[in-house]
């Protein structure tokens, strides 16, 4: 029997062609991929596509998109050995973190995977990202497990965890970085996995958190900012979480006014998570006196979790309708792999 793949395809550059009227890039239909890559077919593996209704630009998704991506993989888990998902580059670290948080005890390989320019372009490095992609997500070790049974990001020549990722750069082909965790696999002649690096694979049984809760919001500090600018953030209808990012390990002005408007926000129940604007480093609340007061007030240091995985956690832990009290719990443990220890 055939190893078999499921790619499912929501859009981005590689599926993109450009429209004659505007010359603005535009998703086309699927099939439109397929026809690029009869390499694919070549691979002795049976692949099959399933195709968003309408294909995206991933500035377009949305909690709803991330509810398809894992709806499928959910009714397919049994027939396909691993899942390819076709991309924007945009936004995937956002929905590989969200997608990392959603699918528990993953036994499968999730593979994001897009491209810089589209696939018909002449030298595109959406060919090769995909090719790669299916490659990955179809490896076994030699007890029959998958090689990666977790969500990742296959981009250029790295394989790096999905919810440790964050887009670097629009203009070159290595788009991805994950500045905390080493990538899983460097890919160039061969592909070379740090296996030590990997999640092992699950002893419980999968399952699928499809409710998720937005009402999360975002505090970017910056050197001169108002207080009617926190005030606002901080009055959100609804608002549930915030993510604070702050300057360094995780520091931020001490005036009164700041301290006490953070102070009744959590009052009021509000969970605040404290994540560095730093790509590289560590929250280390209580290090410098401008970070002491957040452990008396009871704001939450994020360690080293991206943004994207920060404010997606969020959106899982509040959709599970856990309590504060567990949420915050949840947050001080990583889950998935999305910070160091
Ligand atoms: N704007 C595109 C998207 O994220 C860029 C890309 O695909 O890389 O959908």
């Amino acid at each position: 029997m055939k190893t078999r793949i499921l790619l499912i395809y929501t859009g981005g550059t590689i599926g993109m062609a450009y429209d004659r009227l505007t010359n603005a890039l535009i998703p086309v239909d699927f099939h439109h991929i397929d026809d690029q890559i009869p390499e694919l077919k070549r691979l002795n593996l049976e692949i099959d596509c399933y195709s968003f209704d309408v294909p995206i630009d991933s500035s377009n998704i949305s909690t709803e998109h991330w509810v398809e991506i894992a709806t499928v993989i959910e009714e397919n888990y049994y027939s396909y050995e691993g899942f390819v998902i076709l991309h924007g580059s945009d936004t995937m670290a956002f929905s590989a973190s969200a997608l990392s948080f959603m699918l528990e005890n993953l036994g499968k390989p999730v593979v994001f995977t897009g491209s810089q320019l589209p696939i018909g372009q002449i030298r595109t490095d959406g060919k090769e990202n995909l090719i790669t992609a299916v490659e990955i997500a179809a490896l076994k070790n030699d007890d029959g497990t998958p090689k990666v049974p977790e969500v990742c990001i296959l981009f250029e020549d790295g394989l790096y965890r999905g919810n440790r990722t964050h887009k670097k750069n629009a203009e070159y082909f290595e788009a991805f970085d994950s500045p905390n965790y080493r990538p899983l696999a460097k890919v160039g002649i061969g592909i070379n996995f740090n296996q030590s690096q990997i999640l092992k694979y699950p002893d419980k049984a999968f399952q699928v958190h499809k409710e998720l809760d937005p009402n999360v919001h975002v505090l970017h500090l910056y050197p001169g900012i108002r207080p009617q600018a926190v005030e606002a953030i901080l009055k959100t209808t609804n608002l549930k979480a915030l993510v604070l990012l702050t300057y360094g390990a995780g520091n931020a002005t001490t005036d009164v006014w700041f301290l006490e408007m953070l102070n009744a926000a959590i009052e009021n129940g509000i969970i605040i998570l404290n994540v560095t604007q730093c790509e590289i480093g560590s929250v280390k609340q209580g290090l410098y006196e401008t970070s002491s007061a957040f452990n008396r007030l009871g704001v939450i240091g994020g360690n080293d979790i991206t943004f994207e995985a920060a404010i997606t956690k969020l959106m899982v832990l509040l959709g599970c309708g856990f309590s504060r009290e567990e949420i915050i719990e949840y947050l001080k443990i990583s889950l998935r792999g999305e910070f160091t220890l």
